[in-house]
């Protein structure tokens, strides 16, 4: 008879689902079920060990099938079956069947003799009755391939229903992170939600279906790759889009509950949305910003006039790609991925050929049709019930302003103020929000909004107090009054007393206390835990001297990494020496002590810097980059190198080289730097005669020859966001090959370790400071692989100081070893979530 295996993440469901399978067959049937984890605080969970034993116990050559409720499960329980060996392997299968219905249809299946073939095909087909039974609008539950095909689509077409398990549904960054696995197959394929389909290609139709936790969205897919299209969502979709666990960040935080407590006794506060926590009191001003108008023209051109709106979407994409990485460091880089979710609406059909068709059809200007096409998105937006997609009709204005401001003449007020203000406007889009000083705007209040909108995130991450939805009658509030406003409980008062003024006042003290206390905790050194605990350098990346404050209150031991072309942005002319000097020593006077490792100009490919002469390539990529661009520009290169030199004396300044291929081009940026050492002694300028001096390690063949390069280096810093890109032959911003630009791929661990490994025997340090080194879940792999120093944007900071104080050197030496044997990225992460999840229950 054939066994069946039931794995959950709960030992209970897996209990009551084999109870309600054995009352079907009467105590018939070969069955187990097991779940949950051996840890009393976090038992939810699955365990290879425990689901090859319940296999065990029901197996026989009759086969067994064994049925999965989430996620990870699956992981489990293919763990399992290379635990078990081939022989009994090939006598097993895994289904894909819903859990309940499956269980029970398997089970009567199995009961009365059935062959695995045949059990299995009753699980899969366990929810006909119920499809049935209900309106084919409201179709619940998964199908197969075996079923029959909706009228109208070839037979061909592969259909799959697929539940949203992950708590916000189908929000932007899941959205995008659909349309981007739907985008690397050339099938067409199509999501249904009720009566609306949408476009699996097309951010804005997938964001406007609406899916929320707990929908279920029918993807048809038709043409070549079809299947693997499916299966590849399909997994997306099991994978909670990678936010398992993830739930709505509390606007009431730890810090914060106190002061909220006793607010609520305070009188004649209109309420509103509370968005980001804090309390603020001081002077209001308005920020009135707004579509620009644009007037409809007949162009005589229609092809000139594509070609000029190409371009402002070229355009706008680079901003956003420079925005992103200016945003990374500012608010950290799973905030500022909001940019890259805004960088798809440019690619979006829906928005793009709508427009293109208007201009073409209409023979009307650029500008008119994409407001035009921008207005409808928005509304579309606005219609949906849900309030998280409500939310992103102002992700839609931000890009179609961008988009605008290169199509015509239109200029946005400042976002700066020269004393501290509360901030008033009717809504504010994430670029307006993340240009936003925490020091002089103390609280954002906002008539349209809700809680969940991108620029609250981005408020949140500065820690910028914030109220939305507080109605259009707060535009004409008068400016200059003061004001007090509670972004904890969504609270504004318009006209505080005296007395309550005072008290608002020490509940501000107060809740500035104790994010203080939060902060001075990531202000220590992070060490490993157990008997012989290692330290790990944790510092930051910055662009310039405006990030220091940041990376200082986030805990920062120093700068990793300075991207000096940050100081080339921006202005007509390259900074003088003077001005980089002043920008160095800026950064260095911030540091104190602490070391600051400058990187020298790393430009070419997508860091465009217009002051500078740079030639178009063919392939930029691969062309005049780093130091490439360097070396071919002594000059620049020159005034630079002096400016660090100089910035030396008195400061613990280190300098490193970026994109190094080979030992000779290292040696050539060395002799420069000799020259440039040399011209400083004669002239009798004070320098730092011993500056260290590294290298970045980013390109593979930087890697393969690192035992080389370490004889001639001071230090190695690994960039693992370009080492990816160059390793996998995948460009980072292309989202095509986005699925390969992952640096927990096993590839890149590998060269992870083999750079470590030459550092070691060189006795020379290595750090990393590409993305990797700020995501925890990487943290006691790094640690494990032998880096002495972590370099990332500094909100990331306190996370990962807290990732390396809860794991030992041993186990993170394990995890390291573990990984490199993998063959996914996917098994990586899912394997460090597991890991983490059970040694220390962190995250
Ligand atoms: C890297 O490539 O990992 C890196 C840190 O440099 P950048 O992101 O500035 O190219
Ligand atoms: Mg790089």
């Amino acid at each position: 008879m054939v066994g069946l295996v039931f794995v959950s993440h709960s030992a209970k469901l897996a209990e009551g689902v084999k109870e309600i399978a054995e009352q079907m067959t009467r105590g018939r049937g070969m069955i187990a079920g097991v779940g949950g984890i051996d840890d009393p605080e976090n038992p939810f969970g699955t365990d290879p060990v425990k689901v090859k034993a319940a296999i065990e116990s029901v197996y026989s050559d009759d086969g067994v099938l064994v049925l999965m409720d989430l996620g990870s499960a699956l992981l489990s329980a293919e763990m399992a079956l290379e635990l078990l060996g081939p022989e009994q392997a090939k006598h097993i299968k895994l289904c894909a069947a819903p859990f309940v219905e499956g269980a029970v249809a398997a089970a009567v299946q199995a009961s009365i003799g059935a062959s695995l073939a045949d059990v299995m095909n009753e699980a899969l087909n366990a929810l006909a009755p119920k499809q049935e039974q209900l309106p084919p609008a409201t179709i619940i539950g998964s199908t197969v391939e075996s079923r029959q095909v909706p009228a109208g689509f070839a037979p061909e077409t592969i259909k799959q229903i697929l539940t949203i398990l992950n708590p916000k549904g189908l929000h932007a960054r899941p959205a995008a992170d659909f349309v981007n696995t739907a985008s690397r197959y050339p099938a067409t394929i199509t999501v249904t939600k009720g009566t609306k389909t949408a476009d699996a290609k097309s951010i804005n139709q997938m964001t406007t279906l609406g899916a929320a936790l707990g929908d279920q969205i029918v993807v048809r897919a038709s043409g070549p790759q079809a299947r693997q299209a499916v299966a590849a969502l399909k997994a997306l979709a099991e994978s909670e889009f990678g936010e398992q666990g993830e739930r709505n960040p509390p606007v009431t935080s730890e810090a914060t509950a106190l002061a909220g407590d006793t607010l609520e006794d305070i009188q004649g506060a209109m309420a509103g949305i509370p968005a980001s926590p804090g309390i603020a009191v001081g002077p209001m001003v308005h920020y009135r910003s707004r579509m620009p108008e644009v007037e409809t023209r007949k162009v005589q051109d229609p092809q000139r006039e594509i070609e000029k709106f190409q371009a402002a979407l070229s355009l706008a994409k680079k901003e956003l790609e420079q925005l992103k990485n200016q945003a990374a460091q500012k608010i950290g880089t799973k905030e500022a991925a909001i940019f890259d979710a805004q960088k798809m609406f440019l690619d979006d059909p829906a928005l793009r050929d709508a427009s293109k068709e208007k201009i073409l059809t209409r023979q009307c200007n650029a500008a008119s049709a994409w407001r035009e096409a921008i207005d409808a998105m928005t509304q579309k937006y606005r219609e949906l019930e849900d309030l998280y997609l409500h939310e992103r009709a102002t992700d839609v204005i931000d890009v179609g302003r961008r988009v605008l401001r290169h199509l015509i003449d239109h200029d946005l007020p400042p976002l700066t103020f020269d004393r501290p203000v509360i901030l008033f406007a009717k809504e504010l889009t994430p670029s307006d929000t993340v240009q936003l000083n925490p020091d002089n705007v103390l609280a954002i209040c906002t008539a349209l909004g809700g809680g969940t909108s991108h620029s609250t995130i981005v408020a949140r991450a500065l820690g910028i107090p914030a109220i939305t939805g507080l109605g259009e009658d707060i535009l004409t509030w008068p400016e200059n009054e003061i004001i007090a406003a509670d972004g904890t409980r969504g609270r504004v008062w318009p006209h505080p007393t005296q007395t309550q003024l005072a008290e608002l006042n020490a509940l501000r003290d107060k809740w500035i206390t104790q994010q203080h206390q939060a902060k001075r905790l990531a202000q220590a050194p992070a060490s490993t835990m157990g008997p012989n605990p290692r330290t790990i350098e944790v510092v930051a990346n910055i662009g310039g001297p405006h990030d220091t404050k940041s990376a200082l209150d986030h805990g920062a031991e120093g700068v990793g990494l300075f991207r000096t072309e940050f100081l080339f942005l921006g202005r007509p002319q390259p900074p003088s020496e003077a001005e980089q000097f002043q920008a160095y020593c800026q950064v260095a006077d911030a540091m104190q002590t602490r070391p600051l490792v400058i990187r020298t100009l790393d430009v070419g490919a997508d860091k465009v810097v217009p002051c500078l002469d740079m030639a178009a390539e063919t392939n930029p990529f691969l062309g005049l980059r780093g130091i490439r661009y360097c070396l071919a520009h002594p000059q620049i290169f020159k005034t630079q190198l002096r400016a660090i030199l100089k910035a030396g004396t008195g400061h613990n300044i280190k300098m490193m080289f970026p994109m190094i291929s080979t030992p000779e081009e290292f040696d050539a940026a060395k002799a420069i730097l000799d020259e440039v050492a040399q011209e400083l002694k004669t002239a009798g300028t004070s320098f730092d005669e011993n500056m260290e001096v590294g290298l970045m390690i980013e390109v593979p063949s930087a890697v393969a020859v690192a035992d080389q390069l370490a004889g001639r280096a001071d230090f190695f810093s690994i960039g693992s966001n370009d080492l990816t890109q160059y390793l996998m032959g995948a460009d980072r911003g292309n989202r095509q090959v986005n699925h390969l630009v992952n640096a927990l791929n096993p590839a890149v661990l590998r060269m992870v370790a083999q750079t470590t490994r030459a550092a070691r025997k060189a006795e020379i340090r290595v750090g990393i400071c590409g993305e990797l080194a700020g995501n925890p879940l990487a943290a006691p792999v790094l640690i494990g692989l032998g880096l002495d120093e972590l370099s990332m944007s500094a909100p990331n900071i306190p996370g990962v100081k807290t990732a390396i104080r809860h794991c030992t050197v041993p186990q993170a030496e394990k995890m390291a070893q573990t990984v490199l044997n993998f063959e996914t990225a996917q098994q990586v992460e899912t394997y460090l979530k597991k890991e983490i999840a059970l040694n220390h229950p962190l995250h």
